[in-house]
């Protein structure tokens, strides 16, 4: 079961994560990007980490759907819309809700990936976030049909992203600004997917 505190507490530390590697990712998005992805992560995750004292009576639902507008205005670029719709799909997933069991956690994970997948039209193998939160999911999913409880369910899901983060190396980037370099890009680990595999892994985290 994961309850409210486990929510805020994964929130504090996704922004306590683009802190210390706001630096890093910045790095990787000056490769291919424009070098701004660490600063818009760290600026947007501040953010909703100092409105979450205001939400300590809230649901799920409602601190999402804050953690997600907050993120769409105030982080800007590819990512910042991309990131509010993956917040504000899980939190109408998770509506009214205090509790998530791990089917409606798998289901609020996966209704944020169906979020930015519909926003952005990218797929799996584009190079993007979609590479390490597309197998994520399926892990979620996989370790529930093997009844691994949330926690080893959700170390399986960190590995997994992590392996579709590394799996970005070799890609030619299809979205974003990344896809004006084309085969330029191969080489070079995708900035959104290690913003993603750090928002799992504070989950994670948060958790256990
Ligand atoms: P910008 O590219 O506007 O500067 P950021 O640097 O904050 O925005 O974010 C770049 C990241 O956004 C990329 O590394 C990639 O993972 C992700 N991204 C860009 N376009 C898409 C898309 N269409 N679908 C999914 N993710 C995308
Ligand atoms: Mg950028």
């Amino acid at each position: 079961m994961i309850t409210v505190e486990q929510i805020v507490r994964w929130l504090q530390t996704v922004a306590t994560l683009m802190e210390e590697n706001k630096d890093f990712l910045t790095r990787l998005d000056a490769d291919i990007g424009d070098g701004d992805h660490g600063i818009n992560m760290d600026r947007g995750f501040k953010r909703v980490a100092s409105g979450l004292n205001a939400l300590q009576d809230k649901d799920i639902g409602e601190i999402m759907q804050e953690a997600g507008m907050t993120l769409v205005s105030s982080v800007g670029g590819a990512s910042g819309p991309l990131y509010g719709t993956l917040f504000i799909r899980a939190a109408a997933s998770a509506s009214g809700k205090r509790h998530l069991n791990q089917d409606e956690l798998t289901s609020f994970l996966k209704a944020g990936l169906s979020g930015v997948m519909d926003r952005g039209r990218a797929k799996r193998g584009d190079k993007t976030m979609v590479d390490a939160l597309a197998p994520a999911v399926d892990a979620l999913q996989l370790a529930a049909q093997e009844d691994k409880g949330i926690k080893e369910a959700l170390a399986e899901a960190v590995l997994s992203a992590e392996e579709g983060m590394k799996g970005t190396i070799p890609m030619i980037a299809q979205k974003g600004r990344a896809s004006y370099l084309g085969k330029r890009s191969i080489g070079h680990q995708d900035p959104g997917a290690t913003s993603s595999y750090l928002i799992l892994k504070a989950l994670h985290d948060a958790v256990r």
